[in-house]
């Protein structure tokens, strides 16, 4: 069995765990399809109504961008809720307003207020993050835990016996809020909450002195302290002193949980800690990871509305393609080192993706020199990274981190074969072919290396390539196996329900 199906207790079968439904809040900054900048939009967007399929009643809250452009037509299917709401942060009361749209049995809930209507993206524009996000994301927070209280949905208040799940560092003031706010004055007493990490490298820490803003009460500091070392300090005077929003919400959270096992582990480790991993270790016992699954609909080689020809893994007909954030996180800098060397080979490598401009430079550059074998796509275009999910025959994944990671399940989706550095999400989901298991027959999806240098990039590579070019048969079994792979939000609905189940049999964490 897959690693992530071990989690799932044989004795607790799915019809057991729908006889108990909750009431869940998901807290985010995105949920695709009204807003996605990555994998976090993808989750938010799927594991919601994964879970509502399941009898649960679910809530997902996130603001409403309005760009000033044509993404802010996805959100004309919302009406407003007329229900203005006053939160208390920055040194006053906060006007938001709240709309809302129900579809595929989920209450889709957006934050409204002048500070989410601006061009760029959730977190920044063209000359980078916007300077006010801790201001941007308290306020949805304040708003997200007030709308179970005050937001007649259907008729009904969702009310206090919620189940929040704090995505990330931008919802991470709400476990904080129930902890400092509520539950001292008895309210959410019954509630739960249950932070998510999906990026550890993002924290949201401010200077000390914001903390004032944030509306919590003084004694909550400790919560969200944080030192910097000496040597990150920017002078003398310096005294480190910083607030941690995601250290708030893992120290006060009833329970933890990453988007796979191996990330859950690694960031109790120092390397992939960002200083965090002893405060991690220390909430080991309440700390899991499930792994992510994806939009099995939305990804579906048989009728994709993206792609110019349809198949299945009963139909397959037939290059090295990369799709995601050009950062330092996805390991671009070691895709810079290997391609002119990857090009000598018989190959074509096809890139999209957006980020840093000096690799974009880069792509634009390596396709006016290589044009015959390299296509660098700059830019964030679903339809395009569907065609090269389906067009590839090669998907390579050389991220330094990956909490999870969603183009590699994509990929093996489709048949396009995984080649990627072993690391969190990536080493607990792409299994390496092994060519003698199975009584010679061959098993695994793909390859994992490590470590990730330039030279272990190549050599996977290029044993890929030949497996590919040589060895027909072997490669149709690498694609049949990804393509039966499990890979449905229902598997990952089941285990977060387990986890539910775990979080209210113990009274709240901070109380
Ligand atoms: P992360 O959240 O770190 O960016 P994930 O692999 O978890 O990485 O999720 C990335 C998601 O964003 C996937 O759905 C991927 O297809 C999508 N994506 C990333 N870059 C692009 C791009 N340039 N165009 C279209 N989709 C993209």
């Amino acid at each position: 069995a897959d690693k992530e199906e071990k989690v799932v207790d044989d004795d607790l079968t799915k019809e057991k765990l729908t006889e108990v439904t909750y009431n869940i809040v998901f807290v985010t900054s995105e949920a695709s399809p009204y807003s996605k900048t990555g994998g976090l939009g993808d989750v938010c967007g799927s594991l919601p109504i994964a879970l509502a399929a399941r009898g649960h009643r679910v809530m997902v809250i996130s603001p409403r961008y309005m760009h000033g452009g044509p993404s802010d037509e996805k959100f004309a299917g919302t009406t407003d809720l007329d229900c203005r709401t006053k939160v208390y942060c920055f040194g006053g009361a906060q006007d938001v307003d709240f709309f809302h749209e129900y579809r595929e049995g989920v209450d889709w809930v957006f934050v409204d207020h002048p500070c989410y209507h601006r061009p760029g993206n959730p977190y920044g524009d063209m000359y980078g993050a916007f300077g006010d996000n801790q201001f941007r994301f308290t306020l949805l927070c304040h708003a997200a835990c007030e709308a179970p209280l005050v937001l007649p949905l259907g008729g009904f208040t969702y009310g206090e016996k919620c189940l929040f799940l704090a995505n990330d560092w931008p919802a991470g003031l709400v476990p904080v809020l129930l902890a400092a706010k509520y539950r001292p004055h008895g309210i959410y007493k019954d509630a739960r909450s249950i932070a998510v990490i999906h990026n550890l490298s993002h924290q949201g820490v401010e200077p000390a002195a914001t903390y004032g803003n944030l509306g919590l009460p003084s004694e909550f500091y400790g919560a969200l302290e944080w030192v910097f070392p000496t040597w990150a300090r920017t002078h003398a005077l310096d005294t480190g002193q910083a607030v941690n929003i995601l250290k708030g919400a893992i120290v006060t959270s009833d329970r933890i949980l990453t988007v796979s096992q191996g990330y859950s582990w690694e960031i109790t480790t120092p390397d992939g800690g960002y200083g965090m991993n002893e405060l991690l270790t220390s909430r080991k016992s309440v700390l899991n990871g499930i792994t992510n699954g994806i939009d099995v609909t939305e990804w579906d080689p048989s009728s994709d509305e993206h792609i110019a020809s349809h198949y299945t893994v009963d139909d397959l007909s037939g290059k090295v393609g990369f799709i995601g954030r050009l950062d330092y996180q996805k390991g671009i800098d070691i895709i810079l080192s290997a391609t002119p060397a990857l090009l000598q080979d018989d190959v074509q490598f096809v890139m999209l993706g957006s980020g840093e401009k000096q690799y974009e430079e880069w792509m634009r550059a390596t396709e006016a020199a290589f044009s015959y074998k390299f296509r660098g796509w700059v830019g964030f275009n679903v339809p395009i990274s569907h065609q090269i999910t389906a067009g590839c025959d090669i998907l390579l994944m050389p991220s330094r981190f990956e909490p999870c990671g969603l183009n590699q399940l994509y990929a093996m989706r489709y048949g396009t074969v995984p080649v990627v550095h072993g690391t969190g999400g990536l080493r607990d989901t792409v299994k390496t072919f092994n060519p003698y298991a199975k009584e010679g027959k061959g098993e695994g999806t793909g390859w994992a290396f490590s470590p990730l240098t330039r030279e272990c990039t190549l050599n996977a590579l290029r044993v890929a390539i030949r497996t590919y070019r040589d060895h027909k048969t072997t490669w149709e079994g690498l694609m049949r196996r990804g393509m039966e792979r499990e890979c449905s939000w229902d598997n990952a609905a089941v285990q977060y329900e387990q986890v539910f189940q775990w979080a209210f049999i113990d009274p709240p964490y901070a109380s």
